[in-house]
């Protein structure tokens, strides 16, 4: 609908700054830049204020220099079919789209694919393969929820919105909403969402896998023979084992801090094991608090089109996953890859700086929207249209359910797919070699 100042209202536009991708906002739009959007969330906020500016037109850099996004595609085309072990990282900052075409290209290469998950909640995805998972929708939560649980994650500030759509709302069996239900925060310092819950449960760093495998005794009616586990009071573990078994259907919010460190997959099994074992009791589900916007949907695309969600190596004609051993931070510690193409850069500056020494070392070509902040040297930089702004896509949710993304914005520049579509083209095709720019990388 457009009004008289030519301001165009969009309903029911999602937010892909965060997983939670929330599909109920209202954004409005003048000018082809957003002028304001509602409910608010300090997140999305920093987010939509970036389609304010005018935008830049410039869509491809080799080495710092402008040039036209075909010398640009041409030059990239050149250098992965060059390349003896190229690889695809990032893909979270993408969608459905970008992450098929990044999957095509990288098949026809012989390529390796990760993800940011494997700098994430990666040992989370091997704990599912191990134990499984006891899963549900978010709708199903706030529906039916009466026990929120939220374990090493503090969702006020990393997913701001997460408890008014969950906790606070109204659902079928909650007619009370927040009134109606009990949120308890367990975590190694008190977070913001702790200061709201109903009880915060305060448990010794890197300690987690000894407190759920004492729960797990608990709920099966045995004792502890010892007056705390994991810093946490034995009385205070017995009354929360209770409180899981008592509620009709709970709902355990993980963060990736139960993912890190070496036994991170560990401790994951261990939180999916009692939440399997809890169903003997009640109805209960664990699920993961994913960060990026859809990192969810890059597990997705990667396992219906390779079978693997993350850590995919493509070299011999078929999938092989491993992760450690395909996964890009210890491929590029380890020197193992001569091209790198980052599908979006987010988290590049959580590789160590053996991986990071290596990136300075090979060509790699960047691409991502404008406006992102970049210091490092890339040989070729597209700057990519973004999904749900300037582009209709498909983002999944945290939950796994594929949300659909609309245009609200136009942009001549190119997406990640589209960019990536037209380098297969040119790798498919022989010839190549139009002159570069001098200083350009071979
Ligand atoms: S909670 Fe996340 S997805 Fe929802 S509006 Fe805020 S930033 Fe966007």
């Amino acid at each position: 609908m457009t009004d008289s100042l030519g301001e165009h209202v969009y309903n029911n536009i999602a937010c892909t700054r965060c997983g939670c991708v929330c599909d109920d906002l209202q954004v409005t739009v003048q000018n082809n830049r957003i002028q304001r959007f509602s409910p608010g969330c300090t997140l999305a906020e920093s987010w939509f204020a970036s389609f304010r500016q005018p935008q830049n037109s410039i869509s491809a850099r080799l080495l710092n220099q402008v040039v036209s996004r075909e010398l640009a595609l041409q030059h990239t085309a050149d250098l992965l079919r060059q390349a003896r072990a190229p690889l695809f990282f990032g893909l979270s900052r993408s969608s459905t789209d970008g992450q098929r075409a990044v999957c095509e290209l990288a098949d026809a290469l012989g390529a390796m694919i990760d993800t940011t998950a494997s700098l994430g909640h990666g040992p989370s995805i091997v704990a599912f393969q191990s134990a499984g998972e006891s899963t549900s929708t978010l709708g199903e939560v706030r529906h039916r929820s009466d026990l929120v649980i939220y374990w090493g994650c503090d969702p006020v500030i990393s997913h701001p919105r997460h408890v008014e759509r969950l906790v606070d709302a109204a659902g079928e069996a909650v007619p009370e909403g927040r009134r109606g239900r009990r949120l308890i925060v367990i975590d190694t310092a008190k977070t913001a969402t702790a200061e709201i819950a109903d009880q915060f449960i305060q448990i010794e760093p890197g300690r987690d896998f000894e407190v759920l495998w004492a729960l797990r005794l608990l709920i099966r009616g045995q004792t502890l023979q010892t007056a705390s586990v994991g810093g946490v009071p034995t009385e205070v573990l017995q009354d929360f084992a209770e409180q899981l078994k008592a509620s009709h259907y709970g709902a355990v919010f993980f963060g990736v801090q139960l993912a890190s460190g070496p036994t991170g997959h560990g401790t994951v099994e261990a939180l999916l094991r009692l939440g399997t074992e809890l169903n003997r009791w009640t109805r209960f589900v664990v699920r993961r608090m994913r960060v990026p916007g859809d990192v969810t949907g890059a597990d997705s695309v990667l396992c219906w089109q390779t079978g693997y969600p993350f850590s995919i190596n493509l070299n011999r004609g078929y999938p092989r996953y491993n992760p450690g051993e395909y996964s890009a931070e210890g491929l590029l510690a380890r020197g193992e890859v001569d091209c790198l193409v980052l599908v979006g850069g987010e988290r590049v500056d959580k590789f160590s700086d053996a991986a990071r020494n290596w990136m300075r070392q090979i060509p790699v070509i960047l691409l991502d929207p404008e406006g992102v902040e970049w210091d490092f040297p890339v040989a070729v930089r597209f700057y990519t249209a973004v999904y749900g702004i300037h582009r209709r896509a498909t983002a999944y949710r945290m939950d796994e359910v594929p949300i659909p993304l609309r245009q609200i914005l136009t942009s001549e520049l190119w997406s990640d797919d589209e960019v990536l579509r037209a380098v297969l083209e040119r790798v498919q095709k022989e010839e190549s070699h139009t002159p570069l720019p001098s200083g350009t990388p071979a």
